[in-house]
C-alpha cells in the first residue's frame, strides 16, 4: 500500500518582507516580482525604500507574546493548518529580521513562572483573561495579573494590538469615564468602548518620529476593523488618530481620538495600536513597521520623546459617541 505523501504545510508567514537591507532573507524572483507588487498595493511607493532595522549586536531580546482569548477569539491569533496563527508568525519573522525573540502562548499561568526571562510582553487578548472563556486554555491568576503590572512597572517592556484594549474591562456603565479604570487599562492607556463595521478611515499621523512611525507622511488611510476607545490615560503621547468625520456607524459618532499611543508606566514602556484585526493589516509592510518600531522603543533599543499631547492633538477625544 502507498504511503500517503503527508500535505506540504502552508506557509503562514507574511509572504512580502519589506526589508530591502533583510540580510536573512533570501527571495527567488518570483518571490520578488510578488514582493514589488505586494509593495505596490500597500501603499510602500510612498514609503520609500530606507527602512530602519534595530537588531542589535548585543543579547537576543526575548518577548513573551500571549493571545488568549478569553472572550471573542480573532482569527489572527488562531492557529492555522496546526502552524502558528498569522499574528504570531508575522511577529516571529520580524524578530528575525530585528533582533529578538517571540515566546508564544496562550497559557495564563505564564504569569505565574519566572517573568524575569522576559523583556517585554506582548498581548493580543480578549476579556477578562483570569477566566478559561471562550478558547479554554488555563487562565492566567489573579497573582498572574499583578505580577505582569508590577513587572511593567519595574522596567519591562509592554505592547498591546488591537483586544488587548477589549481585555480586563472597567467596572461601571460602558457610555461613561471611568474614575479608576481597571488597574490593567489603566496601564494600557485606553479601554475598547465598542466597533461598527469594517470600513476604509483616514489615519492622522500625529508623531512621525517615532520608532516605526518614520515615512508614513501626515496621513494615510486603511480598511480596518476600528475600535472606538475610552478611559485614555492623562499621559498618554498621542501617536495616531482615527479622522472619524465620514464614517459610518454610529460608533465613530464622536470628535476625532487616539487609536495608538506610547506611554511610560513607572519605568517600564507601553504601546497600544488598535489596528490588528485583518489579515491583510497584519501582512501589511505599513502595520509591520509600526510594530518593529514599537517593539524597539518598548525594549529600549529605540527612544522616543514622550509628551502627553491629547489635549492638544484630540482636545474632544473623550467625548462618547451615541448609546445606540
Ligand atoms: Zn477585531
Amino acid at each position: 500500500m502507498l504511503a500517503l505523501k503527508k500535505p506540504a504545510r502552508r506557509v503562514v508567514f507574511p509572504r512580502y518582507c519589506f526589508l530591502d537591507s533583510a540580510r536573512h532573507i533570501s527571495m527567488n524572483e518570483t518571490d520578488a516580482i510578488a514582493r514589488r507588487q505586494a509593495l505596490t498595493l500597500f501603499g510602500a511607493a510612498i514609503l520609500g525604500t530606507n527602512t530602519r532595522n534595530y537588531a542589535h549586536a548585543e543579547r537576543k531580546r526575548r518577548v513573551l507574546l500571549f493571545t488568549k482569548s478569553s472572550g471573542f477569539e480573532h482569527d489572527v491569533v488562531k492557529q492555522r493548518d496546526h502552524g502558528p496563527s498569522l499574528c504570531e508568525a508575522t511577529l516571529t519573522k520580524l524578530g528575525r529580521i530585528h533582533g529578538f525573540e517571540i515566546i508564544a502562548t496562550k497559557d495564563g499561568r505564564v504569569f505565574d513562572g519566572d517573568l524575569a526571562q522576559y523583556d517585554a510582553f506582548f498581548l493580543f487578548t480578549t476579556g477578562n483573561l483570569t477566566e478559561a472563556g471562550t478558547d479554554k486554555t488555563p487562565p492566567m491568576s489573579a497573582r498572574g495579573k499583578e505580577v505582569l503590572l508590577a513587572a511593567i512597572r519595574d522596567g519591562k517592556g509592554f505592547l498591546g494590538v488591537h483586544s488587548a484594549s477589549d481585555t480586563f474591562h472597567s467596572t461601571g456603565s460602558r457610555f461613561e469615564t471611568q474614575e479608576q479604570p481597571d488597574p490593567y487599562i489603566a496601564m494600557l492607556g485606553g479601554e475598547f468602548l465598542s466597533h461598527g463595521s469594517q470600513q476604509e478611515a483616514q489615519i492622522k499621523v500625529v508623531d512621525p518620529n517615532f520608532p516605526g512611525l518614520e515615512g508614513l507622511g501626515a496621513s494615510f488611510s486603511i480598511k480596518e476593523e476600528w475600535y472606538s476607545l475610552k478611559n485614555f490615560s492623562k499621559d498618554n503621547h498621542v501617536l495616531l488618530v482615527l479622522e472619524t468625520e465620514g464614517m459610518h456607524d454610529s460608533d465613530y459618532e464622536r470628535p476625532p481620538f487616539p487609536i495608538a499611543w506610547a506611554r511610560k508606566e513607572n519605568k517600564g514602556r507601553v504601546y497600544f495600536n488598535a489596528m490588528g484585526h485583518r489579515d491583510d493589516v497584519w501582512m501589511s509592510e505599513r502595520f509591520q513597521r509600526m510594530l518593529a518600531g514599537a517593539v524597539a522603543w518598548t525594549l529600549g533599543t529605540e527612544d522616543a520623546v514622550l509628551t502627553a499631547n491629547m489635549s492638544s492633538v484630540t482636545p474632544h477625544g473623550s467625548v462618547m459617541p451615541p448609546d445606540r
